[in-house]
């Protein structure tokens, strides 16, 4: 079937409008009219092939919130793949093995806001529950963004002390009403000396490359910073000896699998936990790009895929 979408065709070009093919529905597959898809980082990454390898043409979006129109007679076995690679949620329908498809118990009117959960909120919960952040730890959430405030959100209702730490000035009062017990200027010396050794855990969400020993020195003995942010270029190798001396980690984490997805969806549900999003029409996603890229978003970018039209 045909549907609308909007992609690139190449790593230099905006997106723009195209029209898609979908496989009819196998007898394990369903059919998802998509309502919202979220904006991440990741898209921008591999719409311009900063990580390297992306196949055009390419439409991003892996943040897919929608409803169920159809589903094959069959749904507990694999059915073979159509060849070619996976054209993602920036489209009006999407088919999947019924293996990938997820519940939402939020109410209705919160599904654009669950989107984002389905990357920057696994992304973040994973870790965050591997590295057992709860009552009595401190914890620090590197970058105020997509990632970093569902981090900041889910860390507070798992009961850590949280620490937002962010290279913009301007958001230090929205941190703490994501949920941040302190809030650091990481660029502030001093703001950063008062809390060294003192970290159980540190989530790092920042998409660029940045020294990695002013965090590092915050961890204290035992403590793991994880990386999640996947920057185009490497890190400047950190300062091995502050790794040496207190037994410290420096670990990455990528999304989640399906159950723990699951798990993050329904613990969200319980405890009110949503995305803080901006909507967005889909012929405004390039625009929304450069934002993303300036930070000048609070703090993630949904397409209304309902506007994805002629
Ligand atoms: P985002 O919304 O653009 O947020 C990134 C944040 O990092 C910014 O808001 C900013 O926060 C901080 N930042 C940006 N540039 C910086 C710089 N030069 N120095 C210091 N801080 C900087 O991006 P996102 O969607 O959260 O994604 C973040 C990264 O995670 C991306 O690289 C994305 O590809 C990656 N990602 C990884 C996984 C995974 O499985 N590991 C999954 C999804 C996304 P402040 O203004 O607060 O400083």
């Amino acid at each position: 079937m045909k549907i609308k979408a909007v992609g690139a065709y190449s790593a230099k070009q905006p997106l723009e409008p195209m029209d898609i093919t979908r496989r009819e529905p196998g007898p394990n597959d369903v059919k998802i009219e998509i309502a919202y898809c979220g904006v991440c980082h990741s898209d921008l990454h591999q719409v311009r092939s900063e990580w390297a390898g992306t196949v055009y043409p390419c439409v991003p979006g892996h943040e897919i919130v929608g409803r169920v129109v159809a589903v094959g007679d069959q749904v507990e076995k694999y059915a073979p793949d159509e060849p070619g690679h996976t054209l993602g949620g920036y489209s009006q329908q999407i088919v999947v093995h019924e293996r990938y498809v997820l519940r939402i118990r939020h109410p209705q009117e919160q599904l654009a806001a669950v989107a984002p959960l389905l990357c920057a909120g696994i992304t973040t919960y994973s870790p965050l529950r591997h590295w057992q952040a709860g009552p009595g730890k401190k914890v620090g959430v590197v970058g105020i963004g997509g990632l970093g405030h569902m981090g900041i959100k889910l860390a507070h209702a798992m009961g850590a002390h949280v620490v937002a730490f962010t290279t913009s000035e301007a958001k230090r009062e929205a941190a703490k009403a994501l949920g941040a017990d302190e809030v650091v200027n990481s660029r502030n010396a001093d703001e950063m000396a008062a809390h060294l050794k003192s970290f159980d855990f540190i989530l790092n969400t920042v998409a660029a490359p940045h020294n990695l020993d002013d965090f590092t020195t915050l961890l204290k003995r035992d403590g793991t910073m994880t990386l999640v942010g996947a920057p185009a270029t490497p890190h400047k190798s950190p300062e091995v000896f502050n790794l040496i001396m207190k037994r410290r980690a420096i670990a990455g984490s990528m999304i989640g699998g399906i159950p723990e997805t699951q798990e993050m969806l329904d613990f969200c549900a319980e405890h009110g936990i949503v995305a803080d999003i901006e909507m967005i029409r889909a012929d405004q996603i390039n625009e929304a790009y450069e934002r993303m890229l300036r930070g000048d978003v609070k703090y993630r970018f949904v397409i209304d895929n309902r506007t994805l039209t002629d």
